[in-house]
């Protein structure tokens, strides 16, 4: 029988739709109807479960399942032994310390003798123990937001995005704990036959990463300012370039990062680049 990789997803929450978009953008299709507890991809040795989030380490740990997408957030909290082997970029968040807006706060030492609630006593407990402050941790597993209200507890600790939700709850953000993102994590020990498997699932999980910080771009530049022009592009290897109908002016086609592209671009326009053109990219491979 053909091997086949099992890898465990969040079944709903915030961690799905982003866990299945990375698949099915890396090729990878299977039915991800509602309600399934399992799906076999069609196209590549994969089989998909949907869990809870909160137990994806200890099925991964455990093997049944040989790889997982979970929050680093759950992973360092229920401090099972797998690998980390790809971080994602999504499910960003930070696990954060916030009290009542109105109290005041100038460091740490404001949380000595209180009270927080939180869902992540591990982390919390290891955090406080190396900042030296002695607080009672009430360990709740969920509505962690209003237990200050409520009169549980003096602070609490807890996952923040916008930290919009602190605001409607009447809390501040003091400490942040921990950052967070969704990560690819392994069982420690895999056959030969799924490393095989999981090293081509990376492979393709990178070309569609890459692609997403890239773009194509096209333009045309004046003939007197070709060198100049491409000097400013980078490219894979070096920039393509083809002659136009008009005998001034050429075709350059090149691959720009995100994170320089405005910049590249003024460049390219002060050079008398005209007609650029960009154009996202699916997958790439280097
Ligand atoms: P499950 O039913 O699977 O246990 P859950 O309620 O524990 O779901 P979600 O709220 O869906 O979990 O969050 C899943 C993960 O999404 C978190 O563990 C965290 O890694 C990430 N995440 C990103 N942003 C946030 C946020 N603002 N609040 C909570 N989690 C976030
Ligand atoms: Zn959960």
């Amino acid at each position: 029988m053909e091997t086949k990789l099992k890898i465990a997803i969040q079944k709903s929450g915030r961690l799905n739709e982003d866990s299945i978009r990375i698949l099915k953008e890396a090729g990878i299709e299977f039915n991800n109807g509602l309600n399934k507890l399992k799906a076999e991809a069609y196209n590549f040795p994969l089989e998909v479960f949907f869990l809870r989030d909160d137990d994806i380490p200890q099925y991964v740990e455990d093997g049944i399942a040989d790889i997982g997408i979970v929050g680093e957030n759950v992973l360092i909290e229920k401090n099972k032994k797998v690998s980390i082997v790809n971080k994602l970029g999504f499910g960003k968040c930070r696990l954060s310390i916030a009290i009542p807006k109105n109290e005041k706060y100038k460091s740490i030492q404001d949380l000595e003798g209180k009270r927080i609630a939180t869902s992540y006593s591990v982390i919390l407990s290891k955090f406080l123990k190396k900042n030296k402050i002695n607080a009672e941790i009430h360990e709740i597993s969920g509505s962690v937001e209003i237990a200050p209200s409520i009169g549980l507890a003096d602070a609490i600790c807890d996952l923040v995005s916008s930290g919009s939700t602190l605001f409607t709850n009447g809390l501040k953000e003091v400490e942040v704990v921990l950052k967070s993102e969704a990560v690819l994590v392994s069982n420690n020990t895999l056959s030969k036959s799924k490393e095989n498997i999981l090293e081509k699932l990376i492979f393709r999980i990178n070309a569609v990463k890459k692609a997403k910080n890239n773009k194509y771009i096209l333009l045309n530049a004046p003939n007197k300012n070709l060198d100049a022009i491409c000097k400013i592009l980078p490219g894979m290897k070096s920039p393509t370039i083809l002659p136009l109908a008009d005998k001034r002016w050429s075709s350059v086609h090149s691959v720009v990062n995100e994170n320089e592209f405005w910049d590249i671009i003024e460049k390219l326009k002060a050079k008398g680049a005209e007609g650029i053109l960009v154009i996202p990219i699916e997958k790439m491979i280097v």
